[in-house]
């Protein structure tokens, strides 16, 4: 039957569609109230008859094509940072490009380079000080100034300069890219919304640099983790003298700490969720989605003046500065050269050193079947860096389950393992056959997952080594599942959870539960950290 863990995700699932559908009728009375009533009250992103998204999905030629530089996914070495200059800095780009020998957990790398500037630079003493709070420019009688040329983007550099905070988002791209690629970043000072085609302009927007990394200019970023690391891997951009809404909230102790929750309790402006899960590649972008990713900005820095005098008050400024630090000091890595050691100053695509772990215990996947899970994960890995494409593209999660459960060892078998199979698996249907073909061999050879199966040995001797860390997986994984469905965009395989009949592996795995080195401690230990961390995550958009 179903795995406790995918109970408990239909389970989720069907609250979170209650929820949904509740929260849009509260908002429709609540709208309709407020148009009779209040007109001043709530300002919303949509109007009713433009509320939306365009649901057809039509083929987008990939951006990746155009770049100037092309993409090149072999990791040869630690990912090094793209700064080719490097203004208002304390130590020389040339200092600040060497590579750091490996050390405990961390293999070989360049740390960031405006990591000593984002740690001793002082910021602006206006943050400091308690001000009257600028409001924002009306809403709807302004409009953002698209920029796609490197005149407009100077242009802007220029009146960038003479501010003292500035308002900074990115939207981003995953599905079609296997890194995923930056395809847009709003900007808004006091007087103008800034939208910079972050495709067309992927190569020249270093220059920012000088207003990104000068400290006395404030940069105002809401929940800005992933944003830091967007702006180094792709545009070689850092941020000097951040200021973190999301910890300024989480210091002030609001009730939630997602943009929409200030922009609705500070700028009374209600905005929609459904826009962030757009294509942001489309060109030209349409007016719902311009509208949206403006409102990302046009509201922050007069939330930030609000945002600045509690915290002043409260003598909880130097706490947000210093989780401000935190996130602008992160560094981007590839997968290849993943810390052993988590850490929260380092992102990478692949978190966990071996992923195909959580996946068998998700679908209660037998143990003996291991090397045909890995070698499948290690053919959709190497087709996705190939092709520049998402893993979760190449073969969605659901796919792979079912083809290790059918396996098939010729392209017909491949081709009928469901009604839809994605693209890539159909035109390799073959060479994954032959894939199933060898593990199968391998299987019933009698190699054994832990002993002397060489597919990726750096990953498997991990494996066996730290007991905690499967633990550490484990449970992370049960509480991503309860909160998202992974794979969800892209084809519809039929599901393929149930099929592992038979006993379920969240107490039954002997393997997992009898190896004496799990203490209850530390899984309690490790589950407050873990289950913190998925809320911190999820609660921040
Ligand atoms: P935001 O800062 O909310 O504008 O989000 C920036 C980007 O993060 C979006 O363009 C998406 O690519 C990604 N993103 C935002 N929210 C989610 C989410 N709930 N799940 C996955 N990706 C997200
Ligand atoms: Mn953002
Ligand atoms: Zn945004």
């Amino acid at each position: 039957g179903l795995s406790v863990n995918e109970s408990w995700r239909q389970v989720g699932d069907a609250l979170d569609t209650v929820l949904e559908k509740a929260d849009k009728y509260i908002d429709e009375t609540k709208r309709a109230r407020n148009s009779l009533v209040n007109e001043q009250s709530l300002q919303y992103l949509d109007d009713a008859a433009n509320s939306k998204v365009s649901s057809t999905r039509k083929r987008i030629t990939k951006p990746q094509l155009a770049f100037a530089t092309p993409v090149d996914n072999s990791e040869t070495g630690p990912f090094k940072p793209l700064l080719s200059t490097k203004p208002h800095a304390l130590k020389s780009l040339q200092d600040s490009l060497v590579l750091i020998p490996a050390e405990e957990g961390v293999p070989e790398h360049y740390g960031n380079p405006y990591e000593y500037e984002i740690l001793n630079q002082e910021y602006n003493t206006s943050l400091l000080e308690k001000s009257e709070p600028i409001p924002s420019k009306d809403w709807t009688s302004t409009k953002g100034l698209w920029v796609d040329s490197v005149t407009t983007l100077r242009a802007m550099i220029e009146s960038l300069k003479v501010q003292t905070e500035i308002a900074v988002d990115l939207e981003h791209h995953s599905l079609r890219s296997y890194y995923a690629i930056n395809c847009l970043m709003q900007i808004s000072t006091r007087e103008q919304d800034y939208l910079v085609d972050t495709i067309a302009l992927r190569d020249s927007l270093q220059e920012l640099n000088q207003v990104f990394c000068n400290p006395t200019i404030t940069k105002v970023l809401h929940g800005a983790f992933m944003d830091i690391i967007w702006l180094q891997r792709d545009l070689g951009l850092y941020v000097v003298g951040l200021f973190d809404t999301y910890h300024a909230s989480r210091a002030l102790g609001f009730p939630k700490h997602g943009l929409a929750y200030l922009l609705e309790t500070f700028a009374h402006f209600k905005t929609s969720k459904k826009y962030q899960l757009a294509d942001w590649r489309v060109r030209p972008l349409t007016d719902p989605l311009l509208a949206y990713a403006r409102s990302d900005t046009h509201f922050l820095l007069n939330i930030f003046d609000q945002l600045k005098n509690k915290l002043i008050e409260a003598g909880k400024m130097s706490e947000v500065l210093y989780e401000s630090r935190g996130v602008a000091r992160r560094r981007f890595e590839y997968n290849k050269y993943r810390p052993k050691v988590m850490s929260g100053n380092v992102y990478c695509t692949e978190e966990r050193a071996t992923p195909w772990k959580s996946l068998m215990n998700n679908y209660n996947i037998p143990y003996e079947l291991e090397p045909l899970v890995i070698s499948l994960f290690e053919w959709r890995d190497a087709v996705a860096r190939r092709e520049d494409e998402s893993p979760a593209f190449v073969m969605p999660n659901q796919t792979l389950v079912t083809l290790v459960s059918a396996k098939p060892v010729d392209a017909a078998g491949v081709l009928s393992v469901s009604s839809v199979v994605p693209d890539y698996v159909r035109t390799n249907a073959k060479a994954l056959a032959n894939v199933v073909k060898s593990a199968l061999k391998l299987i019933s050879s009698g190699a054994s997952a832990n002993k002397s199966f060489s597919m990726e040995p750096s990953s498997l001797s991990e494996m066996s080594n730290v007991v905690s860390r499967e633990t550490v997986e484990y449970f992370s994984t049960l509480f991503a599942s309860l909160k998202k469905n992974e794979d969800s965009e892209m084809c519809k395989v039929p599901s393929a959870q149930n099929v592992f009949d038979g006993s379920s592996k969240f107490f039954g795995n002997s393997e997992f539960w009898n190896n004496g080195f799990v203490s209850y401690e530390l899984t309690k230990r490790v589950l407050a950290n873990e289950k913190d961390k998925e809320d911190r995550k999820s609660e921040m958009y």
